[in-house]
């Protein structure tokens, strides 16, 4: 719902949710308000953990976007439907009359720090990170250098990024970096169309895709096939794409066959399954005609990007390994590219000026969940007095304080952490519950309700319907707006 003033019904609503239950918090009849705000993960699995455990609380998720679920609607690969699921949960979590989502509000824009806790008892921040990191190598900035992070919200349908038109008009793409993320955008690339058809990959970039000239797919790591970044899962979907085919480098494999036996059991089965693909290569199995090809590239670190008016080359020192680090030799190597995609991580930033933040991690400084007081940083070990060494009623979950560092389940444990100890603040009064809070002032704010949600998802799944998908992301914030107005209360 997108509304200039507070849905009154909707207010009605709650306060009659309130009304007759047990409160197990030490001040029992002031109703614990609070705020979360991010609407991804990290927020949904605290707000769930907090509902189920402090009674008669009352909670408000505020979000950037129209649209709620973070990466899991805007990062999640679009052929993974299986992995969006949570969005079940996380809608249950929404209905529950003790929350309201308020959309199209973002943290540092149109709400400040300050009122949010004016405003409520505890404010959980949980806005992710949603910046990438950069290179800092020469030529970064030329046409047809892309980060990872744009490419992803390009195909997936962040608002803003739909313009993006990466140019696959080349033969070949280079992603440096080996971690999930860039597997999942080689194997867009490299997918046939008439699979990701059946996905809720948006339109647009379904047409791009469908006339990419893109043959190989380079995947580079600093380091050797023992430290590979990506999962075993994610390997074995590359290994079984009937559209193209995995190609190792045999020098890339020197000495490691001998190492497997002493490896940890995850760390052993995926090189066993690199050293069989590898060795199914070397007898020319597996090989479909018309190939196009995966060929991840080892122990090599970029330290040029090649070209004048695009990118040509890019250059690479060749590394060593040694106790499991990256040690750069002497040697150099160059290979020929068309388009650069850097998946070297995410990183989160600081919205608001009172918000205590590590540039140097990307992160909030904080101990597990409760954030720092503004002079202090994650080391300081030495002030033992609760009230001296944290804010007061400010916490933070999920990519935000962790690092971007994790997949959705390691989301959710970190946040139920936080969520346990929210609950324990509250009851043991280190929250103070010093009267009531009235909640955010909505008035004149053009927010999106749950409702208005509901509106969206159904334009996006029947407009989705028409061409056999799940659903048509809209991209467009105006028309999402749009539609949320029309919804009813
Ligand atoms: C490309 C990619 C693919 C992934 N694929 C998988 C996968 O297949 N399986 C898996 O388990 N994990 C996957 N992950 C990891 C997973 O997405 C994360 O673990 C999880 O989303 C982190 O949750 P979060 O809530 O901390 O952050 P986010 O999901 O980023 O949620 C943060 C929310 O805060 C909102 N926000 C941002 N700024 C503000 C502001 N100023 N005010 C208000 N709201 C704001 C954002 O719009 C967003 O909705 C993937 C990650 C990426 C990057």
């Amino acid at each position: 719902m997108f509304r200039k003033t507070i849905p009154i019904v909707r207010s009605v609503k709650v306060a009659q949710a309130f009304s007759g239950r047990h409160a197990s918090t030490a001040a029992s009849t002031v109703q614990p308000r609070i705020c979360i705000v991010g609407a991804g993960p990290a927020g949904f699995y605290t707000a769930q953990y907090i509902l189920k455990h402090l009674d008669n609380s009352s909670i408000d998720i505020v979000e950037k976007l129209p649209v709620p679920f973070g990466l899991v609607r805007f990062g999640v690969a679009p052929d993974h439907p299986e992995v969006k699921n949570v969005i079940n949960t996380f809608t249950r979590t929404a209905e529950n009359p003790r929350v309201r989502f308020l959309g199209n509000l973002s943290l540092g824009k149109d709400v400040t720090l300050e009122e949010l806790r004016q405003r409520y008892h505890a404010v959980l921040l949980t806005y992710g990170a949603e910046q990438d990191n950069s290179l800092d190598i020469p030529n970064e900035t030329l046409p047809n250098v892309l980060s990872a992070r744009e490419f992803v919200a390009w195909y997936n349908g962040l608002p803003g990024f739909e313009n993006l038109n990466p140019d696959l008009s080349g033969k070949s793409l280079t992603l440096l970096g080996q971690g999930n993320v860039a597997v999942d955008v080689a194997r867009i690339v490299l997918s046939s169309v008439d699979e990701l058809k059946k996905t809720d990959i948006t339109e647009y970039a379904l047409e791009i895709l469908a006339r990419s000239k893109i043959e190989t797919v380079h995947l580079v790591g600093r380091r050797g096939p023992l430290q590979a970044a990506f999962t075993i899962k994610e390997l074995r979907e590359m290994l079984k794409l009937s559209t193209c085919a995995t190609e190792w480098r045999a020098d890339d494999f020197e000495h490691v066959e001998e190492s497997v036996p002493n490896l940890p059991r995850p760390r052993k089965r995926i090189t066993e399954l690199m050293l069989k693909s590898m060795s199914e290569q070397q007898q020319g199995q597996h090989v479909p005609a018309r190939a196009r090809r995966f060929q991840p590239i080892f122990c090599r670190s970029p330290v040029n990007i090649i070209g004048r008016e695009k990118v040509e080359a890019v250059e690479y020192v060749v590394n060593r390994v040694k106790d499991g680090r990256a040690v750069p030799t002497e040697q150099r190597e160059t290979i020929a590219t068309d388009l650069v995609c850097r998946s070297i991580g995410y990183r989160a930033v600081s919205v608001d000026k009172h918000i205590n933040f590590d540039e140097r991690k990307g992160c909030i400084n904080n101990a597990g969940g409760r954030v720092l007081k503004r002079n202090l940083t994650g080391s300081d070990q030495t002030i033992d007095d609760i009230e001296d060494k944290y804010e007061p009623g400010l916490y933070t979950s999920g990519w935000l304080a962790t690092g971007p560092t994790g997949v959705i389940l390691t989301t959710m444990n970190s946040s139920f952490g936080v969520a346990d100890l929210v609950c324990r603040d509250f009851k043991n009064n280190v929250i103070r519950m010093n009267g009531s809070r009235p909640g955010l002032e909505l008035s004149g704010k053009p927010y999106v309700s749950w409702n208005g949600w509901k509106a969206i998802d159904t334009e996006e799944v029947r407009r989705g319907a028409a061409k056999g998908k799940p659903r048509e992301k809209l991209t467009c914030v105006n028309t999402m707006l749009q539609i949320a107005s029309n919804a009813t209360m």
